[in-house]
């Protein structure tokens, strides 16, 4: 994790919130402009005390000719409307323009993490990231900004007219001076502190909602929604103290204030009363003192909100920022030495591989060649390493440099989106999105000709199945769709896979959930679809993997039998044993099949 914010440090703060500058630049004019015009706004909110003080000061001379300075306010007052409306729309737009920003910036970065990130972060905890904490810093923009102009131009703006009106009053005010920087200093202590808590709850609750969501059928299937819900309530209570605390802080603070102007105002009265009753001072500038003291204290009752506005926002630009500093898991740095195109020969050299926070070897010294146009089936225990082994082939994780060659060339030296295109892999758990099917199936071209799809559907045996729909290619799939079967949906995955036609399959144990009469008729359309490219496909039956030019079985990371089929049966090992186990359980016992393999 990053450094957390201290909040409690002003300078932290503002070089947590100055990192988001680069995301303000492309907005820079909109901003400036809008501060610029608040500061026009503020300068006609002026000219209403005084052209006030002005026609007060004319009536106690018996001079009623008010005419002109009643138009000046009412001018006045209509620029200034007019100035905020600018000002805010500008400086709001700023804010959604970089919020917008962060999004995508966001977004871009996820799409470019692997395992070891998403071993390390949750889905909820992004959720929140996307949403809560950019919204934190829009509204720093929308409301933040705005207050800080606002308190910049009033006390500059009323200050510069308090000393014009009168020095000795505005003297006055400097006592309670040191009280004000107190309150704003231990404001911000408190807050900060709990500020920082309020957004990691909302994390904690985000991930929780997601983790229930996705897992909302195995919680019902195992009566666990009580649970659920009394986990989810403790969640929640946590969130809603820190909240509770927040508020109660913000609360007393925000009393403090008032208090303080009223003191002030107090103050003001008698001695300016004073001053009045001695004719020292007109009693028009006395009432515009009393104006401008007003503008000037009004945005300080909110300092409070505003300073805990920045800390929050100061806590979720490092959150984002911590995101934004990985850069992608897996780096894309081409070599001009790699073919433009894959023929399909690859080679393992000695490779080995630990997951990030591990310290055990998944994939062992392994080492292994893989021909042009060969049909090779991996076997072993669930856990012996077959999927990490075909993600280090995608890089879909990285192995080191130089140990696994396609072609004679390192994997690392072809462009990712090349190898990825010319190497496909149909992962183990099918995953659809909730689109049509057509979609889905050409979901790295959807310029596909129907020809290539309907030829991909009937190669992995779902073209009766799609044509049963009445929907047909339409059809949509998913949640808010037709639910396809465990074997419908590793079929549609198998179409998307087959229909790129890649110099290189690779299938992770997507029969499954097929039964063995439709995994032998794909097979068969397989082998001779793909007569000279390399594929790799992991099985646990036998039946499958008795076709293939050549049979690996894989225990603790390494490969430990290999050779054809009936090579392997004289062996008398691991394969030979789970032959004779499927041989008398009959085709389908998946039963004795998973007792064998696990
Ligand atoms: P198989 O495909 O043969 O069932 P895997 O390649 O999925 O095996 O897993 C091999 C080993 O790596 C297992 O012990 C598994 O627990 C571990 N493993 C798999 N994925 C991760 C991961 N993301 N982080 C840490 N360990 C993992």
């Amino acid at each position: 994790m990053a450094d957390e914010v201290n909040t409690t440090k002003p300078l932290e703060v503002f070089k947590s919130l100055g990192r988001l500058g680069v995301f303000v630049t492309p907005y820079k004019f909109k901003l400036i402009s809008g501060i610029l015009a608040f500061g026009l706004a503020r300068v006609c909110e002026a000219m209403v005390p005084f052209f006030m003080a002005v026609s007060i000061n004319r009536m106690t001379e018996g001079n009623f000719d008010l005419a002109g300075p009643i138009a000046t306010i009412f001018l006045a007052v209509a620029a200034r409307y007019v100035i905020v409306s600018y000002a805010r729309y500008n400086v709001r737009q700023s804010g959604l323009g970089v919020a917008f920003d962060l999004r995508q910036k966001l977004y871009t970065t996820l799409q470019q993490q692997g395992s070891d990130f998403f071993n390390k972060y949750t889905i909820g905890d992004m959720m929140t990231r996307a949403i809560a904490d950019i919204a934190l810093i829009q509204r720093l923009f929308a409301m933040g900004t705005i207050l800080i102009i606002i308190l910049f131009f009033a006390t500059t703006v009323g200050f510069g007219f308090m000393l014009y009106y009168s020095v000795p009053l505005t003297l006055l005010l400097i006592p309670p001076l040191p009280l004000v920087f107190l309150y704003a200093k231990y404001s911000s202590k408190r807050l900060g502190i709990v500020s920082g808590q309020v957004q990691d709850r909302l994390s904690d609750m985000g991930t929780q909602v997601q983790e229930n969501l996705s897992g909302i059928r195995t919680i019902q299937a195992m009566i666990q929604e009580e649970n659920e819900i009394r986990r989810f309530g403790e969640t929640n209570q946590a969130y809603a103290d820190s909240f509770y605390e927040q508020a109660r802080i913000n609360s007393l603070m925000g009393a403090w204030m008032p208090s303080l102007v009223a003191l002030c105002s107090m103050t003001i009265l008698g001695y300016g009363g004073y001053l009045v009753i001695n004719k020292e001072l007109p009693l028009g500038d006395f009432v515009a003192f009393f104006m401008f003291l007003n503008m000037v204290v009004g945005p300080f009752r909110v300092a409070g909100f505003i300073i805990n506005l920045f800390q929050r926002a100061a806590v979720a630009s490092n959150r984002l920022f911590e995101i934004f500093d990985l850069g992608p898991e897996i780096s894309d740095k081409p070599s001009h030495l790699a073919p433009k195109q894959i023929t399909g020969k690859i080679e393992l050299d000695q490779v080995s591989y630990s997951y990030q926070g591990t310290n055990k070897n998944v994939i062992k010294d392994l080492s292994l060649i893989i021909e042009t146009g060969e049909t090779l089936a991996i076997m072993g225990r669930v856990g012996s390493g077959k999927t990490t082994l075909l993600k280090l082939l995608v890089r879909l994780l990285d192995s080191a440099p130089n140990s696994i060659m396609i072609d004679g060339c390192d994997i690392r030296s072809y462009p990712l989106s090349q190898l990825r295109s010319q190497v496909a892999m149909v992962p183990q758990d099918p995953f659809l999105f909730g689109e049509p099917l057509k979609e889905n199936l050409t979901y790295d071209d959807p310029n596909r000709a129907l020809d290539e799809i309907w030829a991909a559907a009937n190669s992995a045996d779902l073209k009766q199945t799609i044509e049963d729909f009445p929907e047909k290619l339409e059809t949509l799939v998913g949640e808010r769709g037709v639910t396809l079967s465990g074997g419908q949906k590793q079929r549609a995955t198998l179409a998307r896979g087959l229909i790129r036609n890649a110099p290189v399959l690779i299938l992770d144990d997507c029969f499954s959930a097929v039964d063995t009469e439709t995994e032998e008729h794909i097979l068969s359309e397989l082998k001779r679809l793909r007569k000279n490219q390399t594929t790799l496909l992991v099985s646990h039956r036998v039946s499958t993997t008795r076709h293939a030019d050549r049979i690996i079985v894989m225990d603790n990371g390494n490969i430990i039998e290999q050779g054809t089929h009936e090579s392997l049966l004289t062996m008398k090992g691991y394969y030979a044993e789970l032959e004779r186990i499927q041989r008398e359980g009959g085709e389908d016992e998946l039963g004795s099949i998973r007792s064998a393999i696990s």
